[in-house]
């Protein structure tokens, strides 16, 4: 390939790293975690992955009651702050909070969101849903990049994550407005990453395909009324395109604690899908 100018290869190229062979488990041992949106579905399920994996976390969820309760069903290792990501102060406090109680911040979840039922023509688009959707899905997501960088910066270390969906890379009219909520997480994390990089901070996120949480149901009993339970869980789960499993909140939590983890250390600006292959399945036209 080389003829004669083939390049001297450092003996030391492609020596096992020992220090990735040696731990298997508990990948984020003494790490400190913020969660968003953390007291239910996907954010709950990395809060415990990553509690699992020796991390302490910090719980910020708008939902009081079910923050708390997550928080005391986790264990000592896991904490709550009321937060309304759309609201900088609160986004903010999160950080604070979990810096005045663990004394720094190695992880930040950018995970809350909420959905939106977009009417069939874009004629009858309600354009103060989409600036509550906007407020929450982009707004605080970019507030918990700026307040995450901004301590993990004088440590010249951190990983930050976001979650953004499937429908951020396909779009289509059917979600208009959580579609472009989503495309732009993306667009956020590419843009972040050349100067957080120069901080040595990785910044990352997931695009999941539908998952039954508490925001897909809601949303998807409002579409199928009368339709029960049980049959919108089949019609997500028949839309994948891996036959015998479906997306569940562990397998973002999963994607997650690799992004989160020196095993990721030279990932950054990246968006992994964690879809079964449907977004190439899509893509081919099937
Ligand atoms: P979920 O409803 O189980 O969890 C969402 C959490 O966010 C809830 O605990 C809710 O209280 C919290 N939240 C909502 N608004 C908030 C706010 N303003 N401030 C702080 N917390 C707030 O749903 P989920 O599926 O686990 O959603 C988590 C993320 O995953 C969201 O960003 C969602 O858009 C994204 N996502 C979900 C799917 C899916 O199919 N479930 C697919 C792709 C992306």
């Amino acid at each position: 390939l080389f003829g004669n100018n083939a390049p001297v290869i450092p003996r030391t190229c492609g020596a096992i790293d020992r220090r990735f062979c040696s731990r298997p488990e508990r990948t984020l041992e003494g790490k400190i975690a913020l969660i968003t949106g953390a007291a239910s579905g996907i954010g709950k399920a990395t809060a415990a992955k990553f509690i699992a994996n020796g991390a302490k976390v910090v719980i910020a969820d708008v939902n009081h009651e079910l923050g708390q309760e997550a928080a005391e069903e986790l264990g000592p290792d896991a904490r709550f702050t009321p937060c309304d990501v759309s609201k900088e102060l609160d986004v903010s406090n999160a950080v604070d909070f979990t810096v005045s109680q663990h004394g720094r911040l190695d992880i930040m979840f950018n995970n809350a969101g909420i959905a939106c039922t977009t009417p069939a023509s874009i004629v009858d688009l309600d354009l103060d849903r989409f600036d509550r959707v906007m407020a929450i899905n982009v707004r605080g997501v970019v507030a918990g990049i700026k307040h995450a960088s901004r301590v993990m910066i004088p440590n010249r270390a951190g990983s930050i994550l976001c979650t953004a969906s499937v429908v951020g890379i396909l779009g289509g009219m059917a979600q208009l407005t959580y579609s472009l909520s989503k495309s732009s997480v993306i667009g956020i994390v590419r843009s972040a990453s050349p100067e957080l990089g120069r901080h040595g901070i990785r910044i990352n996120c997931i695009s999941p395909f539908a998952i039954p949480t508490r925001l897909v149901m809601d949303e998807m009993n409002h579409h199928y009324t009368g339709v029960g339970n049980q049959r919108i869980v089949d019609i997500i789960h028949g839309a994948g395109a891996l036959e015998g499993t479906s997306c569940e909140p562990i397998d973002i939590a999963n994607a997650a604690l690799y992004l989160a983890s020196d095993g990721a250390k030279y990932v950054s600006g990246h968006n992994l899908v964690v879809d079964g292959g449907f977004t190439v399945f899509k893509s081919l036209g099937f």
